[in-house]
């Protein structure tokens, strides 16, 4: 890294991570992007893109990642590929991050983009059919659903939200919940149970999750916990909105987040200490698309350069 420049050190390498190393590399401010443990995040586990602005034809989320990538090394940005084991960033500057690998870095600005994770259901045939019938995002995946018939797992916002989504594409959309009181705001229960193609199944889990010959997803496993009866239920796709985890637990006791640990920032992207910024999912809890979470890279990143400019910046003028 170039000397006497203003150190940037960016936590996380999705479309957030990607957007904020990308505009403080080309602001000339010597940048690092420490990845975590998959390059891009979730958006590379994503096969097919096609919401994403700029791509008429679509594109996949691998390919996308590395575009963004490429653009961010393109101005100097340095790729750090290992996660954060440790970050010290309430004694002062410079900031520390320590990777699993045992490097240290230091900051004199973060950009935290660490993002969240859908929570699995941990079932049989989860994990391994996620793409082929198992998803955690209706906008992404809905669309090649088209009449088929689909459940939808979860009680809450996510979940009703996702379904009524899907409406447009499937044929019919089971929401399988495990008690029989919703969680869901009253307006969006309103309108899931007003939809002709939602159907409610109450007091059920899933057990297993089960593909045919050609491992694409048709049928389900489903257990009654009143009565305790198992059904196999044929479907074309499992769309799992259980809750999320933002991965804030590496900051904890030094960045502030609310109840469920979304870090709390300002209108300027800016958390409750000075020099540490936030951007993505990591502080999302509505939108989690790609595109946002890089518009949201984008003003974190500016507020970064201004602060590092300004005569804020410890030690200015
Ligand atoms: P959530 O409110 O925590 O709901 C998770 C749902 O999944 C609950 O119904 C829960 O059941 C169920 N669940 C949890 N673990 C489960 C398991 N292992 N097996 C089966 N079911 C399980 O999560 P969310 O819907 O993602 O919402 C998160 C936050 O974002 C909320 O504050 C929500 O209001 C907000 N949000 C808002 C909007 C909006 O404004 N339009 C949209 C999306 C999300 P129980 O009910 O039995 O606990």
């Amino acid at each position: 890294m170039s000397e006497g420049k203003k150190r940037v050190v960016v936590i996380g390498s999705g479309p957030a991570g990607l957007t904020a190393a990308l505009y403080t590399a080309r602001a000339q401010l010597p940048t690092t992007v420490i990845t975590g443990p998959l390059l891009g995040g979730q958006i590379a586990t994503t096969h097919e893109v096609e919401n994403y602005p700029g791509f008429p034809d679509g594109t996949t989320g691998p390919e996308l990642v590395e575009a963004m990538r490429a653009q961010a090394e393109r101005f100097g940005t340095e790729f750090v590929y290992d996660s954060v084991a440790r970050a010290q960033l309430t004694e002062g500057l410079p900031f520390r991050i320590e990777t699993q690998g045992g490097e240290t870095h230091e900051a004199d600005a973060v950009i935290v983009t660490i993002g969240a994770n859908p929570r699995a259901l941990g079932i049989p045939g989860e994990a391994e059919y996620v793409g082929h019938g198992v998803s955690y995002c209706a906008t992404c995946d809905g669309f090649f659903f088209r009449g088929k018939d689909v459940v939808v797992v979860g009680g809450g916002d996510s979940a009703l939200q996702e379904a009524l989504f899907l409406t447009r594409f499937a044929n019919r959309v089971d929401i399988i919940h495990r008690r029989d009181e919703l969680r869901a705001s009253v307006a969006l229960q309103t309108r899931a149970m007003a939809h002709e193609k939602i159907h409610f199944i109450w007091d059920t889990v899933v057990d297993e999750i089960r593909a045919n010959g050609s491992g694409a997803v048709h049928e389900i496993l489903t257990r009654n916990l009143k009565s305790g009866e198992q059904q196999e239920r044929p479907v074309d796709g499992v769309f799992i909105f259980i809750g999320y985890d933002p991965n804030s637990d590496v900051f904890e006791g030094q960045l502030a987040t609310d109840e469920a640990g979304y870090v709390l920032i300002d209108q300027r992207y800016r958390s409750n200490i000075e020099g540490v910024f936030a951007a993505g999912e990591i502080h999302d809890q509505i939108f989690r698309q790609a595109i946002t979470a890089a518009g949201d890279g984008c003003a974190a990143a500016l507020t970064a350069i201004d602060w590092l400019d300004s005569d804020d910046f410890p030690g200015a003028g």
